[in-house]
């Protein structure tokens, strides 16, 4: 019989018979609601003829419902001494591969290939949330053949990823934009820290992100990034103002003038401009800086 994770008396029993302490370090807020991981799971694609990569799965909690439903599922544990644990918890399961390793240092492409041949892969997990970000860009940047990437985070990063230009907020900035280019955002459910243990500070969110048919046309990608990073530089100043301080290379009147071209007012800031408006103005930088 499955061992019911969301029950606390089984989980300290588990934990204390085990000597495991949480470590603040590695983000380890484990899930102990009953509502919540039978959501993500079914929100992340785990299905029939699914294979399904999870990040850090803890004691497990989470990683049950994807075996329950996934063709097969792979999941990376940093935390050595979490492994004897899930032995315990996970072990029946014959769809389940445990891999122990930090996900940053993982070669994703190959390991997908390794674990997955010729499925559909999704991704699901309750982050680690010191490494939300590089954990996304890592994904974002190794490969776009994932069915969905299914992802528990801080609300206030989730709000970040779904931002969009003008908001009040400060949300809207550079991460919005590198995600938005080539995913499709979707807050699909809002967790309170009651349903952690422990408990973190923050309230979080699940958002599944989805590969856009047709990302956005950036140009040079990299040269896109850096125009948007210095477009939200300084957020309090106009964005000719805070180009012509970051690029002392080109003159003021042409960074205004690549404004005016676009149809912008000349006061307008960084977080007014949507996706196509930054891919505009980095091509207009672009060929400033070749001298054009
Ligand atoms: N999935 C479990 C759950 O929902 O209850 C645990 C989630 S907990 C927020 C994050 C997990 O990621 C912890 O088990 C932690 O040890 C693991 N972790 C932290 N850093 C990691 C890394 N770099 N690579 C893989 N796993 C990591």
């Amino acid at each position: 019989m499955m061992i019911n994770l969301t029950d606390m008396k089984t989980v300290r029993s588990i934990l204390s018979r085990h000597g495991f302490h949480f470590s603040k370090k590695l983000g380890q807020n484990f899930l102990v609601d009953p509502s919540v991981c039978p959501r993500i799971a079914e929100e992340g694609n785990a299905a029939p003829g699914f294979g399904v990569l999870e990040i850090g799965p803890g004691i497990g909690t989470l990683t049950q419902q994807l075996a329950l439903r996934a063709e097969k599922v792979t999941s990376v544990e940093l935390d050595q001494r979490l492994l004897p644990i899930l032995e315990e918890t996970v072990g029946e399961f014959d769809n389940l591969h445990i891999l122990h390793g930090d996900i940053l240092q993982f070669d994703v492409p190959q390991l997908l290939e390794q674990e997955f041949p010729g499925m559909h892969v999704a991704v699901c997990a309750n982050l680690p949330y010191y490494i939300t970000t590089p954990i996304i860009f890592n994904l974002l940047e190794s490969s776009l053949d994932f069915t969905s990437l299914t992802l528990m985070m801080q609300k206030e990063v989730a709000e970040r990823l779904a931002a969009q230009p003008g908001s009040s907020s400060k949300a809207y900035g550079p991460l919005s934009i590198a995600v938005q280019t080539q995913m499709s955002v979707d807050l699909a459910l809002e967790v309170g820290h009651a349903s952690f243990m422990p408990q973190p500070k923050v309230d979080s969110a699940v958002v599944v992100l989805t590969p856009l048919e047709k990302p956005a046309d950036v140009g040079d990608r990299k040269q896109f990034n850096r125009v948007v990073k210095l477009c939200f530089a300084q957020r309090r100043k106009t964005l000719a103002n805070s180009l012509s301080a970051a690029l002392p290379g080109i003159p003021k009147e042409s960074i205004q003038q690549a404004i005016a071209d676009m149809g912008l007012p000349a006061a307008v800031r960084g977080e007014q401009l949507t996706l196509e408006d930054f891919a505009a103005l980095s091509a207009a930088l672009g060929r400033e800086a070749d001298g054009d």
